[in-house]
């Protein structure tokens, strides 16, 4: 039990009991309970310093800077942050919440982002408060409030990305494959065919309206009629408004993308749109967020994208596209979440039930029932992901069963493995454990059924620490105002 998909600190010991970093799941298990999540924290360092010095010397080999950003959605605590912060990266933010956890931790304004496709009025000020290094817009009217609330403030202008989708469709899953057209998020690079009963008549009275009527970019009229895109119409919006600085381009494809080829179409689309603007404008900007997605093995027998393949070969194809649009390349940034502390955890639980169930085609699966389920693992109900489990306190024999590792919530949905080979004797009270449920695990937990939160426990040299607690009836009875 050594290798993907668990952590690099997870071994078998000879009495079959499985220890991470040092420390033995029975340990873990009488002193923090079960459910918990598992951090293996040299792991997660690991990772993010290899995405780091992946992604730096392939760029330094193209003349070319580029910083990676921890995407907080994955999972984000306060230790977390530093974590990532002191191994060289910056933090991604998307919501005020993972914001007020980042500046907790101390990460200085110039190194956050906030990302979101519906910032309140609230979490921009709080961003502008904080200085952060980049506010990445998401439609023409988050553009205007923006620019009103750094009008309002005055200071500096606020430095802006726009976050644009290229028609490139990646990853595992719909909800998870964030540039199609068919979705919520960022403004298209398709000039979608307009009719001119939608075209505005009236002059603009907003940069969302100039940037569809025509601006006044750099002292110079820019028309940007009916033709432009979403897109260009937001880029144009944004150099319109004096409170805002146009720092660049970002694109995000999707999620659990193991196919590369999808960053390297969607850089090129990213890299026309910035020359397109170029020559339209002069202004060419400064740089350009590829997104984050790189994907890692859930199940044994994946492989994961290796960082420096891939940003080796980023490199050279926005090399390539430079070169063939004749710009100068830009600073790039990738913003990967999973890949960073996905493998790092894993989900340690108790088996309670175990239920066989005689199928359509004679065979049996044997349901076995654990302490937790969809509340603290969503993704499984939510996009059919795949994960791997392994009863992991004692030796087992060799005879498996065909089973299936469900929860405690009343959903027949509340699947956390929909199929894997346990041991035949597999039993209540054996602990068990779910395999790379670092990112998005506790980030999208809830309180189903009342159940409260399992802690996050991180494991380095022999030695736990709570960086999150277990929630307590307490805490969820806190809220009920009776
Ligand atoms: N950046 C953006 C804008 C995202 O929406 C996401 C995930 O949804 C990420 C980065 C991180 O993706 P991942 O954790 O798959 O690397």
């Amino acid at each position: 039990m050594t290798g993907e998909p668990w952590s690099t600190g997870v071994r078998r010991g000879p009495d079959g009991v499985v220890s991470v970093a040092g420390v033995d799941v029975h340990a873990l298990a009488a002193e923090h309970g079960t459910p918990a999540y598992v951090l293996d924290e040299a792991d997660l360092r690991t990772r993010a310093r290899a995405y780091r010095r992946a992604f730096e010397s392939a760029f330094a080999q193209i003349g070319a800077g580029v910083d990676v950003y921890y995407a907080g959605k994955a999972f984000l605590s306060v230790a977390v942050a530093r974590w990532v912060h002191e191994e060289g990266l910056r933090v991604d933010t998307s919501t005020g919440g993972e914001l007020a956890v980042a500046l907790r931790a101390g990460i200085p304004g110039e190194h956050l982002g906030l990302h979101g496709n519906n910032k309140s009025t609230a979490e921009i000020a709080r961003a502008l408060d904080a200085g952060v290094g980049r506010i990445i817009v998401d439609s023409l009217v988050e553009i205007d409030r923006v620019a009103d609330a750094v009008a309002a403030r005055g200071g500096e202008p606020a430095p802006v990305m726009v976050r644009v989708t290229t028609g490139v469709h990646a990853g595992g899953h719909e909800y998870i494959s964030t540039a199609h057209e068919d979705q919520k998020f960022g403004l298209s690079i398709a000039t979608p065919p307009r009719p001119a009963s939608e075209q505005v008549a009236a002059g603009p009275t907003t940069s969302a309206d100039a940037a569809v009527n025509g601006a006044a970019v750099n002292g110079a009229a820019v028309d940007s009629g009916a033709g432009d895109s979403p897109a260009m119409c937001a880029l144009l919006a944004v150099l319109a408004r004096p409170e805002l600085r146009l720092l660049g381009i970002h694109s995000h494809i999707g999620s659990q993308i193991l196919d590369p080829s999808g960053f390297e179409v969607a850089a090129r689309a990213v890299l026309t749109l910035r020359a397109q603007l170029a020559e339209r404008t002069g202004v060419l900007v400064d740089e350009v967020d590829l997104g984050g997605g790189y994907g890692i093995a859930y199940l044994p027998g994946e492989v994961a994208l290796d960082p420096d393949r891939i940003a080796k070969d980023i490199a050279a194809s926005v090399q390539g596209s430079a070169r063939d649009l004749g710009t100068p390349l830009p600073r790039f940034s990738i913003e990967p979440g999973r890949a960073i502390v996905g493998p790092a955890g894993l989900t340690l639980y108790t088996v309670g039930t175990v239920k066989p169930v005689r199928l359509d085609d004679g065979r049996v699966r044997t349901y076995v029932s654990i302490d937790g389920g969809m509340s603290d693992n969503i993704r499984p109900a939510l996009y059919g992901a795949q994960y791997h489990a392994e009863v992991v306190g004692r030796l087992a024999g060799p005879e498996t069963v065909l089973a299936r590792v469900v929860g405690k919530h009343c959903e027949s949905g509340d699947i956390v493995v929909h199929e894997v080979q346990l041991p035949a004797d597999v039993r209540a009270g054996d602990l068990l454990a779910v395999a790379a449920t670092g990112a998005y695990g506790r980030s999208m937990a809830s309180n189903y059924n009342h159940v409260p939160r399992p802690p996050v426990v991180a494991v380095a040299d022999g030695a736990t620490r709570v960086l999150v607690r277990r929630e307590t009836e307490d805490d969820l009875l806190a809220l009920d105002q009776g």
